[in-house]
């Protein structure tokens, strides 16, 4: 069967929803075979909201409530595909999705880790809530999903995202209790994508609710040890069995008595967790559910729980000694100075290889952890020169580039440039391409024409 070929609602979810909700569940059950509602997060590393609407291609709806960077789109467009997506201006996310950084409340400058991270939407708006400073680690356990997960980091332009391939456990032995603040968007049953995801209609069972829940209380066990002391956990899903939402956080806080909840606000739709559901505690009201019918966007559950003060946190040391090779130092410089009109610190730069890394301000030492991406691949060391990389185009604000060739979104030239030919540019040596003067790219301007280096793996 086609991926999104119809199949019903299991009439088993209904009943059950039919329970908990009583008099609200004919909204409900309106809204669940209703259209799914998407958003758009504007990238606030590269732009403002409002700088952002001044020049959106397509049609924005209201702003979402509770994530002020974002709008709801309306109708058919397909923003996925505009070169504005390309150069990392915004990421297409349903408006539930965006609760949970935003209750996090991830500051700048702080460590935070992204535990269940791909594709990466949590991630990309931590990052710029986090004003791209401090430290994002964002792990994804999955082999196939880390890439994906990897290039939304690279398009948003974070400076301070490590991605890496590992288990919880292999996380929390490595670093013990070291985050200011820990996210885990739970796998789930999915119930609260049912209208936009066909496959976990087909996929829902009450076995797999139970068996999704007896996973998520060990991530989640293994989640607690790594917040340090004083630091805040936030647990979402986006689903609405409470064997998977208020179960598994009444399960954490019985086996660990240092965390405490914190009641989340109740933006406006937002409802309190449902304790009585499941008979659990009635503190975890202070939990949030997000409902179709409450509100524009899919079903979500998110809650907060703070660990007690104590011992300063362990301390894992700061990683990979600093310093760059005379030569390689020479290349870069040589390439920094002829190119760019930022300075970048030298005591972030890390080599990998023929690669050079701009890492995070805070890298830690992740010993033998599976890293995919640190910080901004800047480019590479190849003989006698340094190459840049097209991650390093997507970092680089407007104006911190020397030369720079302006293409218009929409125009016939940027069409070209992103299917990989050759412009007519009078422009020499490497230069950042932009639209609208957004980087996007790269190319090298020889004899008149622009050499194309934007990368085939990022063509539409
Ligand atoms: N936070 C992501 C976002 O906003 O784009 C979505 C995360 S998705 C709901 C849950 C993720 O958990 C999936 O990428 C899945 O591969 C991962 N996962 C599955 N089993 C896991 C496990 N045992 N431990 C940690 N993560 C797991």
């Amino acid at each position: 069967m086609p991926a999104n070929s119809p199949v019903p609602i299991p009439s088993l979810f209904l009943d059950r929803m039919s329970t908990f909700l009583g008099d609200e569940f004919p909204a409900f059950s309106k809204a669940m075979n209703g259209v799914p509602r998407s958003g758009l997060r504007v990238n606030t590393l590269k732009l403002t909201p409002q700088q952002f609407k001044t020049i959106a291609p397509f049609e924005l709806g209201e702003s979402v409530a509770w994530c002020p960077a974002a709008f709801s789109l309306t109708g058919e467009q397909r923003p996925g595909l505009h070169a504005y997506h390309m150069a990392g201006l915004y990421y297409l996310q349903d408006p539930s999705a965006m609760s949970p950084a935003e209750l996090l409340g991830p500051q700048a400058g702080e460590r935070v880790l992204d535990l269940a991270a791909a594709p990466g939407g949590k991630t990309t708006h931590l990052a710029a809530l986090m004003n791209g400073e401090g430290l994002l680690v964002a792990n994804e356990i999955k082999n196939k999903r880390v890439g994906h997960l990897a290039q939304n980091v690279e398009r948003w332009g974070a400076g301070n995202v490590v991605v890496t391939n590992e288990s919880p456990e292999r996380l929390a032995d490595h670093f013990g209790p070291y985050f200011d603040r820990v996210l885990v968007d739970a796998p789930c049953s999915g119930e609260g994508m049912f209208r936009k995801d066909m496959g976990a209609r087909q996929d829902w069972s009450l076995e797999m609710v139970a068996g999704c829940a007896v996973r998520q209380k060990n991530i989640l066990h293994v989640a607690a040890k790594l917040v340090r002391p004083g630091g805040h956990l936030l647990y979402s899903t986006c689903t609405f069995a409470p064997e998977e939402d208020e179960g598994v956080i009444a399960q954490l806080m019985e086996d660990f008595p240092d965390f405490e909840m914190v009641a989340l606000p109740q933006f406006p739709g937002f409802v309190g967790g449902r304790p009585e559901w499941i008979g659990a505690n009635a503190e975890l009201s202070g939990a949030v559910r997000l409902f179709p019918h409450r509100l524009e966007g899919e079903g979500h559950f998110a809650c907060l729980l703070k660990k007690a003060d104590g011992l300063p946190r362990e301390h894992v040391g700061v990683a990979w000694s600093s310093g760059l090779p005379r030569q390689l130092a020479g290349l870069w410089r040589g390439f920094a100075a002829e190119v760019l009109q930022v300075e970048l610190d030298e005591e972030r730069l890390q080599v990998a290889g023929e690669r050079l890394y701009y890492t995070p301000e805070l890298t830690p030492d992740f010993g033998r952890l599976r890293i995919v991406h640190a910080g901004v691949w800047l480019g590479s060391f190849k003989k006698e020169r340094f190459e840049p990389a097209h991650p390093l185009a997507l970092f680089l604000k407007p104006g911190q580039a020397k030369n720079r060739h302006d293409l218009a979104a929409g125009s016939p030239a940027l069409s070209a440039y992103l299917r990989g030919e050759t412009l007519p540019a009078e422009t020499s040596g490497w230069t950042v391409v932009t639209v609208d003067g957004f980087p996007i790219g790269w190319g090298k301007g020889v004899q008149g024409t622009l050499k194309n280096h934007f990368p085939r793996g990022w063509m539409a």
